[in-house]
């Protein structure tokens, strides 16, 4: 990693850490998801960032890629359990950053647990280190609380307008012999559940992602959607929130046909398998 891709990277996280310490005093009953979340995609802009990924707002079961719809009417409740994942670019250089709140009271078991994970877990994230060491701490706070790791998440490496690359980090205990090295741009992320510890894909999906932009698309509208994925979003997730350029009923015919011929990419929302809430906490090193 070169000096001005560390000082990209840098910028990004603190401008992250900056959001972070706003977020806390909205997390209250009655606040709209479609608030928050416009809120934070507004700030990041602000700040003089690039949104890298739609806000994810999961609540209690959801543990990842819930974003609001256009329409969305949900309301925080008193006692929700809501992670907030922010991520941010500086160029293409992404800062991945996610904390748990519970709405109306100061902290949560589950809350505690993950971010102790966490902290242990960054302690040996170096390099010469290996992946599978990572879940052995996380599994080991989990035990200590009571709770599991959801065993089908994971932290991972980052890339320049790339959120997902090597190394695969998963929470559940493994036997990945990869090693960390120097340079890697890292964002671990714990998630602790009082359920079994799996997460199951279901509906509704909100967020999507470009995967392959060269396959021939025949209707008008779909074209029309896929140019304006390129231009603005590249190979970053979008949410379907953004998209204002073609009526909704348009809109999901256009977006089910770019998935369906391999061209987009769907995120539908992850919950706990067996209904457990979920907490998560994640941060973005620099190796
Ligand atoms: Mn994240
Ligand atoms: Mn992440």
């Amino acid at each position: 990693m070169n000096p001005e891709e560390k000082e990209k990277y840098e910028k990004a996280i603190e401008i992250s850490k900056k959001i972070f310490s706003e977020v806390e005093s909205k997390i209250k009953e009655g606040v709209k998801l479609l608030e928050l979340a416009e809120f934070i995609e507004n700030r990041i802009i602000e700040l003089g960032a690039e949104i890298a990924f739609p806000v994810n707002l999961s609540i209690n079961e959801i543990a990842a890629h819930y974003t609001p719809d256009k329409n969305d009417k949900t309301e925080l409740k008193e006692g929700d359990l809501i992670k907030v994942d922010v991520g941010i670019h500086v160029d293409g250089y992404i800062a991945d950053r996610a904390r748990t709140f519970i709405v109306g009271e100061k902290s949560h078991e589950l809350i505690r647990a993950s971010e102790e994970a966490l902290k242990e877990a960054l302690k040996i994230i170096k390099p010469g280190n290996r992946v599978y060491q990572v879940a052995e701490v996380i599994e080991e706070v989990a035990k200590s609380y009571g709770f599991n790791p959801v065993r089908n998440l994971s932290g991972h490496g980052l890339g320049r307008y790339k959120i997902h690359t090597e190394p695969t980090i998963l929470n559940g205990r493994n036997n990945i012999q990869q090693e960390f090295k120097e340079g890697q741009a890292i964002a671990m992320e714990v998630f602790m559940t009082n359920g079994l510890g799996w997460v199951k894909e279901s509906l509704p999906i909100l967020i999507y992602e470009l995967e392959n932009p060269n396959i021939p698309v025949r209707f008008r509208d779909s074209r029309l959607l896929l140019n304006h994925i390129v231009e603005n979003y590249k190979t970053l997730p979008f949410a379907k929130r953004w998209i204002s350029i073609l009526s909704p009923t348009r809109l999901d015919f256009a977006l089910s046909e770019l998935v369906n011929l391999g061209i987009l990419k769907e995120h539908p929302i992850l919950k706990e398998k067996s209904n457990g809430w979920v907490a998560q906490t994640e941060e973005t090193i620099l190796l």
